[in-house]
């Protein structure tokens, strides 16, 4: 077989992988289409790394480039083309996606079951098939045991992509046996520095890069959506009132909020939103407190984090900081969300609003 050269595809460009759109990652993206150019495909990836990393779009583009019926250059991919097209809305039949059915919930080991049914057969119609696995830390060690058995004797034709927050997460005996790529979160700086093609003002390009955690992708859905960083003022206006409320304004509060969501799942869709904000505001507000030079995350609230961390104190931050990450822990499993703000809000200090 002659394959072709750099020299076929003048007008991409053999080291393209621009419409990988992995800023930052880079380096992950050359490794993955080396794979396919020196035929050096492994059976199964490991891609961990933060919720809002890129994971998901980056065994999604590795799936498109594997399986592409038109590709620019070999490790490339089209992105128009049927399959293409089917895989990134994760609709095609050579495609099997496995993930929990919601947040807080499990990979089921019937799910893991029915893929290696699935997975038992030939391809349909592209070259590989694909299982991609999102976040497999949400399955349980049963559900997890019995998907090593695929990992052992993965059968002929297929790629499994796996996705998962850290691996010591998952079974060893799992992670050994995986390609792991590792996302690791970006610098401020360089977050930064590739947002400075957004269309925004300079302040705010470097306040969705400290908000970001290290995620460029999370940064730039910040710039892209102006109402999430409105959203984050909103409610961190509201959490430092709530400071200074009585239990039955924060009560009140509770019920306002809740009163907006129309069924079970739009009122914690509403709740997580909030409960977000606020965690990050509390870990700023713990930073702050303990003295860190690390970064804070909220840089327009500076001092109103200080004054706070100082209002509260170190092990009080960190009480908040813990409760609040319980909250959102729980939030799918509670039948009644309002019930769970409430708790939070009841134990929560009641400072002068003099110190805030
Ligand atoms: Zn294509």
């Amino acid at each position: 077989m002659i394959l072709a050269t750099v020299a076929d595809f003048p007008r991409l460009g053999y080291n393209d992988g621009m419409n990988w759109d992995m800023t930052g990652y880079e380096w992950a993206v050359t490794l993955l289409q080396n794979h396919i150019r020196r035929d050096e495909i492994r059976h199964t990836y490991l891609i961990t790394g933060a919720p809002g990393t890129g994971k998901r779009t980056l065994a999604l583009h590795f799936a498109q480039a594997l399986d592409c019926l038109n590709p620019p250059a070999p490790g490339e991919f089209c992105g128009v083309c049927r399959t293409c097209t089917h895989f990134s809305s994760m609709a095609h039949p050579d495609l099997m996606v496995v993930k929990a059915e919601g947040e807080g919930k499990e990979i089921k080991i019937d799910q893991i079951r029915q893929l290696q049914s699935t997975l038992s057969l030939s391809p349909y119609e592209a070259r590989w098939r694909i299982a991609l696995l999102l976040n497999l830390q949400q399955a349980n060690e049963q559900a997890q045991n019995t998907l090593l058995k695929t990992l052992e004797e993965a059968p002929a034709k297929v790629i499994l992509l796996v996705t998962a927050d850290m691996a010591e997460n998952l079974l060893p005996t799992i992670v050994s046996r995986c390609e792991q790529i590792r996302l690791r979160p970006l610098p401020v700086e360089q977050i930064e520095s590739a947002l400075q093609g957004k269309s925004a003002d300079p302040q705010q390009i470097s306040l969705a890069a400290h908000l970001s955690g290290g995620r460029y992708g999370y940064a730039a859905n910040l710039l892209d959506n102006p109402d999430l960083l409105e959203d984050r003022e909103q409610r961190i206006e509201e959490l430092h009132s709530l400071y200074g409320n009585s239990i039955r304004e924060r009560f009140k509060y509770a019920e306002d909020l809740c009163a907006r969501g129309k069924d079970l799942d739009k009122t914690r869709g509403i709740l997580r939103g909030v409960l977000v904000n606020w965690l990050n505001y509390m870990r700023d507000c713990m930073l702050a407190a303990a003295g860190s030079k690390v970064p804070l995350g909220n840089i327009d609230y500076e001092p109103k984090i200080r004054q706070l961390g100082a209002a509260i104190g170190m092990d009080e931050a960190c009480r908040i900081t813990a409760a609040l990450e319980e909250c959102l822990d729980r939030l799918d499993r509670y039948i009644n969300p309002r019930l769970l703000l409430e708790v939070f809000l009841m134990d929560l200090p009641k400072i002068s609003q003099a110190s805030l």
